[in-house]
């Protein structure tokens, strides 16, 4: 896949070059103060050009959205639209100060204020609170929530969170952080949550049920009006894991399927970039009953101020922050991540509620069109109308695994699906296209999915192999993960 040859040459520094040039000094030296000065810092000395070409050298090696498609199931790698890069680097988002008196940063908080807003009424919430700074992140605030609420209301016996065994790892690790217990749930046959199960571990001890919906084989709960019944009536809340909302804008909104919480990954469904460990932003959303416990500050707008003696300066500042009454807390320093909240913004507003309607149908109809594809070729097990993605068995060749078919996707030029995940699905391809994907690509990724298992059968320690093309061939992911070398000089 890339064309560039490695440069020959890999220590680049030599001594006394340099990748700057001051101009000629036409003020009086004088000393720095001795506690500013290190000796021996150790530092590449390097041309600017060598400097440039180090770092555009190692930008091609990346792999991301806007050089390749990228089809990683739960996580919705879609299209980043250029026009929230615009919007992000206006000087009064990008250039204002987290410490700015609220007067001084009407605009911004307008922004948030707007953003809480949509996302009420996308997801049909009473309240949101933009800090969380992922989908994780969101998580264990809304955890947090939901045993607050029980606590206040002095219920203190409960201390189970009920999660079927489809769901994301982040899950049992949140539930776990927050010093509660994580009960599994099975699932059925066709890939919901096993009702008879679900209701015999609903008591009194239960926090809530965490659920992802349209879940990880990228199936819609088709038991939801009775699932959300039975935590109720227990006493329990409903989480929504809201990481494949981009199944649902416009079509369905879970606080009116009776979710209690849910967070939303803006990384994912809401455009602002991901990969490569950006900063991400995972917005809670929450019922009425939840409101006071949310995580602030959270921005408010004041109310029916004007009257004739209102000062004028005062119409000019409406939005200011609040905590809300029994807040869990702040859980990141300042507002969340600001730059994110300005894209995700941009990019709801570009769209209005029939684009976003429009994306979630297009979401849809990708997923079916390649899994009635690959399904010839790939067995589907859960095999019903799909969401936004669907999963498949990757092991039709013996000998071969998913594991070798994914590292061969990556010399066409493609990311590999997720593999592995769900945990239910023995050799699992996680598909997800995303709605910004032309038919033209999908029909290539099925071709090429069709030549790889040709190679398979014909050469399939090629497969193992795999990849040919990268820098670095076939990892050792867990030591690579483990024990990371992250600098030259060990
Ligand atoms: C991505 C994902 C999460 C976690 O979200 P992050 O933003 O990566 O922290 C949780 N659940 C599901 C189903 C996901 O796909």
């Amino acid at each position: 896949m890339l064309l560039i040859p490695e440069p020959l040459l890999f220590e680049l520094s030599s001594p006394g070059r340099t990748a700057f040039s001051l101009p000629t000094l036409d003020v009086p030296a004088s000393p720095l103060p001795q506690e500013l000065v290190r000796e021996a810092v150790n530092l590449p000395e390097i041309s600017e050009l060598d400097l440039v070409r180090h770092y555009v050298h190692l930008s091609q090696k990346n792999f991301s959205i806007d050089t390749h498609f990228y089809p990683l199931g739960s996580c919705t790698m879609k299209y980043n639209p250029k026009v929230n890069e615009t919007a992000a680097v206006m000087e009064g988002f990008n250039r204002s100060h987290p410490l700015q008196p609220e007067d001084m940063a009407q605009g911004n908080l307008a922004l948030m204020y707007h953003l809480q807003e949509f996302l009420k009424e996308i997801a049909g919430f009473a309240g949101i609170s933009l800090q969380p700074a992922a989908g994780a992140h969101g998580e264990f605030a809304g955890v947090l929530m939901m045993r607050a609420y029980h606590l206040a209301r002095g219920d203190t016996r409960r201390t189970k969170i009920l999660i079927p065994n489809s769901a994301h790892g982040t899950n049992p690790a949140s539930v776990t952080m927050s010093g509660l217990e994580a009960v599994e749930i099975p699932s059925d046959e066709r890939g919901n949550v096993d009702l008879a199960t679900l209701q015999s571990q609903c008591d009194d001890t239960v926090v809530g049920l965490m659920l992802t919906n349209p879940n990880t084989l990228g199936l819609f709960e088709e038991h939801i009006e009775a699932v959300v019944k039975a935590v109720h009536d227990c006493g329990g809340l409903m989480y929504g894991d809201g990481a494949n909302l981009n199944a649902l804008l416009g079509i369905a909104r879970p606080g009116d399927l009776g979710f209690d919480v849910m967070h939303f990954n803006l990384h994912k469904t809401f455009t602002t970039p991901h990969g490569g460990g950006g900063p991400g932003s995972g917005p809670v959303g929450v019922s009425e009953r939840l409101r006071p416990f949310l995580p602030g500050p959270i921005v408010a707008k004041k109310a029916n101020q004007e009257s004739e003696n209102t000062p004028y300066s005062l119409l000019l500042t409406p939005y200011f922050l609040t905590m809300p009454e029994q807040s869990i807390g702040r859980v990141k320093a300042f507002h969340g991540n600001f730059g994110m909240l300005v894209r995700a913004y941009t990019y709801i507003a570009m769209l209005g509620e029939e684009g976003l309607r429009q994306v979630s149908l297009n979401a849809v109809l990708n997923a079916n069109y390649l899994k009635a594809r690959l399904g010839k070729t790939f067995p589907v097990p859960y095999d019903r109308l799909c969401m936004h993605e669907f999963v498949a068995r990757g092991d039709i060749v013996p000998g071969v695994h998913t594991m070798d078919i994914a590292k061969r996707l990556i010399d066409y030029g493609i990311h590999p699906p997720t593999v592995y995940f769900p945990l239910i699905v023995h050799e699992a391809m996680m598909i997800e296209p995303t709605e910004t994907e032309s038919k033209q690509t999908l029909d290539n990724f099925v071709e090429v999915l069709q030549r790889i298992v040709h190679q398979a059968q014909d050469e399939p320690d090629f497969l193992r192999t795999a990849p040919h093309s990268t820098p670095v061939n076939r990892l050792d992911e867990v030591a690579a993960a483990r024990k990371p070398i992250l600098c030259y000089k060990g």
